[in-house]
C-alpha cells in the first residue's frame, strides 16, 4: 500500500466504499489521517465500525476537512456533494490526488498520465509493456488496472503509468506528470459536462498541471487534440510539447496486436512517452513486435485454414468500429447488438475491405437495410449462426471479425460476455472442423 505522511493528522471524508474507496481510506488510516466513511448501502460502511467515523458528508459540518474522496462515478455535476463540500471551501478529489499528494514521500520515481477518449487503455498498457522491456520497474494505476493507493510503492527509479479518464482529471488538483498524453477528443460524457468544450477542458487541466518542462505529448488526429496542444505550447518551456505523426513510424506490419490506423496512433504516443523516458528504439521496437494487447479490442483469437479470427467486442459505436475495418483488406463483419445511433456512417470509408456481414441482435435488420446495397449480408441474428456462416465463407487470408458497433445489452450481460462468446463459438467450430470423423458418420 502507498502510505504517506502527507495524510497525518489530517482530515478526510471517503463518499463510496468500492474498489478505489477502500484502498483509499486503508492508505489514509495508514497515513495517520482521521477518516469519516459513508457508503450508501449499510454492508461496507459497517466493516469500518470502530477504525473510521461513519456519516453520510452530505449532513455534516465539514469545516476543518482536508478533501472529501469520491469515486469518477459520481457525477459531480448533478450530485449535492460538490455544492455542499464547496460551502465549506473544501475540495472534492479523487484517489489520483491523493496519490499525486503522497508522491513526495516515494522513493523517486516518474508518472505518466494517458488520456482521450478513446485507446487509452491499450496505450497505458503498451507503456507499461515497453517499460518492462527495458528493465524498469513499473505500476498500472488509475482507470485500468487496480487502485494505485492499494498498490506496493515501486523501487526508486519506477514507473507510474496511469489511464485516467475525464473524471478522475476533474477529481484530481496537484497531479504533475512528468510525461502526460492526449491521445485523441471527441464527443463523449455529455451527459457530465456544459456540452463539449466543457468535456475538453476537463481533458486540458492535465497538462496545467504539469510543470513548465515537464514532455506533453498530443495526437495529431483532430482538431480538438491540436487546440490543446497549441495552449499548452504557450504555458510549457520549447521543447516540451510534442504532436506525434503516426504516419513517421514505420514497421506496423510487425506487430500484431497493434494492427489498424487507431493503434499507429496509439504505437505512435506510446513511442513519444518511451523515448521521454529515455528507452531507446532498440528496445521499444521489439516490445511493439510482442505486445499482447488487452482482451476484446481488435484481439486475435484464433487462426484456422488461414483464416483469422479477431474480437473486437469493445468497439461499442460505429466510430470505433471503423478503424478496425481499415485494418485488414478482406473482413466478414460479425456486427449488431443495442444499436446507439441509427446509422453506420463512421464505418463508410472502410466499406472496401468487407467482403460480407453477418448482422445480429436487436440491430441486425436496420444494419442489414443499409449494408444490403453496398455487399453481401447474411441476417444472422445470433452470434453462433453468424460466426459458423462466416467461417464457412471465408477463404485463406481472410479475417473474420467481430466489431459490432452497437452496445452489447440485448444479447449479453456486457462486451466481456459478448467476446468471450464469440471466442468460445470459434474454438468450438475450429475444433469440430480439426476432430477426425468418427468412423461411419460419413463427416
Ligand atoms: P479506452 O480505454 O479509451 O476506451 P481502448 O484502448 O480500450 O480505449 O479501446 C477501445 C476501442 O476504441 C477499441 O476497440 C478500438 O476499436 C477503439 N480505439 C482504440 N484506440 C483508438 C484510437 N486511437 N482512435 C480511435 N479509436 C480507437
Amino acid at each position: 500500500m502507498i502510505v504517506s505522511s502527507a495524510f497525518s493528522g489530517k482530515r478526510f471524508a471517503v463518499l463510496g466504499l468500492a474498489r478505489s474507496g477502500q484502498a483509499s481510506v486503508e492508505a489514509l488510516l495508514a497515513g495517520g489521517a482521521d477518516v469519516t466513511v459513508w457508503d450508501a448501502r449499510e454492508e461496507p460502511r459497517a466493516a469500518y465500525e470502530g477504525r473510521c467515523q461513519i456519516a453520510d458528508p452530505l449532513t455534516i459540518d465539514l469545516t476543518g476537512f482536508a478533501g472529501v474522496v469520491v469515486s469518477p462515478g459520481v457525477p459531480l455535476n448533478r450530485h449535492p456533494i460538490a455544492a455542499h463540500a464547496a460551502s465549506f471551501g473544501v475540495p472534492v478529489i479523487g484517489d489520483i490526488e491523493l496519490f499525486a499528494q503522497a508522491r513526495a514521500d516515494l522513493p523517486t520515481h516518474r508518472v505518466v498520465g494517458i488520456t482521450g477518449t478513446n485507446g487509452k487503455s491499450t496505450t497505458t498498457m503498451l507503456v507499461h509493456h515497453i517499460c518492462h522491456a527495458a528493465g524498469l520497474e513499473a505500476r498500472l494505476g488509475g482507470n485500468i488496472g487496480l487502485p494505485i493507493l492499494g498498490q506496493e510503492p515501486l523501487p526508486a527509479g519506477g514507473v507510474y503509468v496511469l489511464e485516467l479518464s475525464s473524471y478522475q482529471i476533474d477529481l484530481t488538483q496537484s497531479l504533475d506528470c512528468d510525461v502526460a498524453a492526449l491521445i485523441n477528443l471527441s464527443p463523449d460524457h455529455l451527459d457530465r459536462y456544459e456540452g463539449f468544450a466543457g468535456y475538453a477542458a476537463a481533458k486540458a487541466r492535465l497538462f496545467q498541471m504539469q510543470g513548465p518542462r515537464n514532455d506533453a505529448v498530443f495526437g495529431c488526429g483532430d482538431e480538438h487534440t491540436l487546440a490543446i496542444a497549441r495552449e499548452t505550447s504557450a504555458r510549457h518551456d520549447v521543447g516540451y510539447v510534442h504532436v506525434v505523426q503516426p504516419d513517421a513510424l514505420e514497421g506496423q506490419g510487425a506487430w500484431p496486436s497493434l494492427q489498424g490506423p487507431h493503434n499507429l496512433q496509439n504505437a505512435a504516443i506510446a513511442v513519444e512517452i518511451a523515448q521521454h523516458l529515455g528507452i531507446a528504439e532498440g528496445v521499444w521496437r521489439p516490445a511493439l513486435a510482442s505486445f499482447v494487447g488487452l482482451p476484446h479490442r481488435m484481439e486475435r483469437v484464433a487462426e484456422a485454414d488461414g483464416v483469422l479470427f479477431v474480437n473486437d467486442s469493445k468497439a461499442t459505436n460505429a466510430a470505433s468500429t471503423a478503424p478496425a475495418l481499415g485494418a485488414y483488406p478482406r473482413i466478414h463483419w460479425i456486427l449488431g447488438g443495442l444499436p446507439k445511433s441509427d446509422n453506420l456512417d463512421e464505418c463508410a470509408p472502410y466499406f472496401g475491405n468487407v467482403v460480407a456481414a453477418y448482422t445480429i441482435g436487436e440491430a441486425g435488420p436496420m444494419f442489414a437495410d443499409i449494408l444490403d446495397p453496398l455487399m453481401p449480408v447474411t441476417r444472422s441474428e445470433m452470434m453462433c449462426d453468424a460466426v459458423r456462416q462466416a467461417m464457412d465463407a471465408s477463404q485463406p487470408g481472410d479475417v473474420v471479425m467481430l466489431s459490432p458497433a452497437c452496445a452489447s445489452f440485448d444479447q449479453f450481460r456486457d462486451f466481456e460476455a459478448r467476446g468471450d462468446s464469440f471466442r468460445q463459438i470459434v474454438e468450438a467450430l475450429i475444433e469440430d472442423r480439426e476432430s477426425p470423423c468418427p468412423p461411419g458418420t460419413g463427416k
